[in-house]
């Protein structure tokens, strides 16, 4: 009844032309046309493609709230009964179809992703049917990622499956937008489309909330004629022919920093033949070349379907990333498609760089070389390049390797031979050499030595290295020290990195020898936490006190004393600890989300106290909903807090907490609400324990 009523408000015109006595008989929109599938002849250009399909959910069956209509009817269900009737209709039409499932169970979105990219599909449908609180609301959308230039090809696909729905299944409503950006759910849109490497777009056909829409839906012959829907949107789409443009010049590497790029343009379409097969059925300003992701004004030759550039200035040395769009006579995009141009100017001249200008010629004095090659015009050269060592005294080690930011760094072992020893370094046909001095074994004595993770053999970076309580060295990119002029004798060694158990111990200079020392040191906590970037928060600040408890303490500053505590004991694991109020000052919610959102990654976590005047404790944490890996950080954190003595916990998924509504990432609330803050005793303690066991599932999970 429900439903008539809304028809009559949505679409009275239609039906007052339908009474106005006209031999034209309308009928009702809703009213579903007979079955009738067949596979149309412009289907068969679908035949090319091999297209991923994705049924939305699986393997929450036992969770009896979870994604089900009003009688409990799953989702999960319909998204792949819909999934496999499409695939019987692409299969029929000559595509290769890839399921990401096809049972009932729990696939990741990653390994959804992976799926789809490791067979080698062109493009991802992922089928789900939405839900809303009004049991009224019934349309199809279809959702795209963040914004239509993302990636014009899922546009395409987009809007002709969306017509295609609509058509199929006569839903009482329709959207006033139909296509719609995944921002609209999360801030950085579905997990599914945005780590797709492939084009994929995400249907929610219909509403199964809608009670006469879920019964409709549970029916096979329903979800037939949504897949058929959905395949005459895709054979549209194939029927417009997709363009496509090829890389030809400059093949492989180019020596040349100004060469001229050409690429073939297809429209997709007159290699069919026909009457229009004699002309590129191009928008001929639709075509673009990107260099590095930035627009370059290449022309386009339609008469020889080629388009040309030639860059006004020199390239860098190194890889470039070309892309090309370009829209046919149907609008259609090309699928996209990076090329990678590689300029690689020859070496023209190399520097060096040593700690000292003179060894000790011991057999065992130890020296990093720092090299930088430059072309003709003094700029880097292409890490590529290859690079070759030798000396003609000691040895050198690697003798050939790859460059690193245009650099490198060899390691020199002396001779045991005094006088001067030459190191040759050759790349392109070009060599450089440097001069260094060896000299009677006793004048000196150098140290050197790299620093190691004692349990992946990791060499540790810009770890410090203290010498007699006084002179202090920098590990460099390869975890190596040096020090020179050593004086014979007992010396102090002290070695400290972040997330490291610091090492002590004392050394024995000889007289006429040098040292060359491994140092392997424990990570803390087994490195679990080691470069876990993790955003803190304490929440409130300044004249925003909170709650004030018994002990005269207010919740602003113990959130502050727990959340830089917490943040201490937190990198001395190892974890990249980012804080968001670093004072006691006040700190807008406005300005705490986006200082958030302006951090590269990690998860975020606000702290807040509140008074409850209970025996007990409750910690109660708030994550966005269906958020799984808040989820699991708030479950762990739950669970070290249920091991204290009269404690609770409370697990809230809801958008009421502006800093986890907002922020672009994975982020949670905790509330710890309790008589007074026993931070060093209690909470601390809960809190570190909760992160840990939260990065040892994580780990766990990650190695099955
Ligand atoms: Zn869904």
């Amino acid at each position: 009844m429900n439903l008539k009523f809304l028809n009559n408000c949505i679409f009275p015109l239609l039906l007052i032309a339908g009474c106005a006595g006209s031999k034209l008989q309308l009928r009702d929109w809703t009213e579903l046309p007979k079955e009738q599938y067949t596979i149309p002849p412009f289907a068969s250009y679908l035949a090319p493609y091999k297209i991923a399909l994705d049924a939305g959910h699986g393997g929450s069956s036992h969770l009896p709230g979870y994604k089900r209509g009003p009688t409990g009817k799953e989702e999960a269900a319909m998204n792949l009964n819909v999934a496999f009737f499409l695939k019987e209709f692409l299969e029929k039409a000559g595509a290769k179809v890839v399921m990401t499932r096809s049972d009932d169970r729990f696939v990741a979105l990653k390994e959804r992703n992976e799926i789809a990219a490791q067979a080698g599909c062109d493009f991802m449908i992922s089928l789900h049917h939405n839900a809303a609180d009004n049991p009224q609301v019934n349309y199809a959308a279809v959702y795209y990622h963040l914004h239509p230039d993302y990636s014009p090809m899922s546009m395409d696909l987009a809007r002709q499956i969306y017509f295609g729905l609509v058509e199929a299944l006569h839903l009482p409503q329709v959207a006033n937008d139909g296509l719609l950006t995944d921002k609209l759910i999360y801030p950085d849109g579905f997990g599914l489309l945005r780590t797709s490497k492939i084009p994929a777009v995400l249907l929610e056909s219909s509403f199964y909330s809608n009670p006469t829409e879920e019964k409709r839906l549970t029916k096979l012959s329903y979800n037939r004629r949504e897949a058929y829907g959905i395949f005459l949107g895709l054979a549209r789409w194939a029927a417009g022919g997709i363009p496509s443009a090829k890389l030809i010049q400059p093949a492989g590497i180019s020596r040349d920093k100004k060469p001229e790029i050409v690429y073939e343009i297809a429209d997709g379409i007159t290699d069919r033949g026909g009457r229009g097969a004699r002309q590129l059925l191009i928008y001929s300003q639709s075509a673009s070349l990107k260099i590095d992701g930035k627009a370059v004004a290449a022309q386009m030759d339609m008469p020889n379907k080629k388009l040309h550039f030639r860059p006004d200035s020199a390239l860098a040395n190194g890889p470039h990333l070309l892309q090309v769009d370009l829209q046919n006579l149907f609008k259609n995009h090309n699928l996209p498609r990076v090329d990678t141009l590689v300029i690689a100017a020859p070496a023209a001249s190399i520097t060096f760089e040593t700690p000292a200008k003179r060894l000790p010629a011991d057999g065992t004095a130890m020296m990093p070389i720092r090299l930088k090659l430059f072309d003709a015009e003094q700029q880097p050269v292409w890490d590529g390049t290859t690079v070759q060592v030798q000396t003609n005294r000691g040895a050198i080690a690697p003798a050939k390797f790859q460059l690193k930011n245009s650099g490198a760094v060899a390691y020199y072992q002396a001779a045991v031979e005094t006088g001067i020893t030459q190191i040759i370094v050759t790349a392109d046909n070009h060599s450089d050499t440097l001069l260094l001095e060896l000299t009677p074994p006793g004048e000196s004595r150098v140290l050197s030595g790299v620093i190691v993770d004692d349990s992946t053999e990791a060499r540790l970076p810009t770890a410090m290295v203290m010498l007699d309580d006084s002179i202090r060295a920098t590990t460099d990119e390869n975890g190596g020290f040096f020090f020179e002029n050593l004086p014979a004798g007992a010396h102090k060694l002290s070695v400290t990195a972040r997330g490291y158990a610091s090492e002590n111990r004392i050394i024995n200079m000889e007289a006429n020898r040098s040292a060359v020392l491994p140092i392997r040191l424990q990570a803390n906590l087994s490195g679990i936490l080691h470069n876990e970037p993790i955003i803190l928060d304490a929440a409130l600040g300044g004249s925003e006190t909170g709650d004030t408890f018994n002990n005269g303490v207010n919740a602003a500053s113990a959130n502050f004393e727990l959340i830089t505590r917490l943040a201490d004991t937190l990198r001395w694991t190892g974890a990249n600890v980012m804080l968001v109020r670093a004072d006691q000052n006040n700190f807008p919610v406005q300005e705490r989300i986006e200082k958030v959102n302006q951090l590269p990654g990690g998860w975020y976590l606000k702290l807040n106290y509140r008074k409850w005047e209970a025996d007990s404790i409750l910690a109660q944490s708030t994550i966005y909903p269906a958020n799984r890996v808040g989820e699991q950080i708030a479950t762990a954190i739950n669970a070290a807090f249920a091991h204290l003595p009269r404690a609770r916990t409370m697990l809230r998924q809801n958008t009421a907490v502006p800093e986890v509504n907002l922020t672009n990432k994975t982020a949670l609330e905790v509330t710890i609400k309790c008589r007074a803050p026993m931070i060093v005793a209690r909470d601390l303690p809960a809190l570190f324990e909760g992160i840990v066991n939260f990065k040892r599932m994580a780990n766990q999970e990650r190695e099955e």
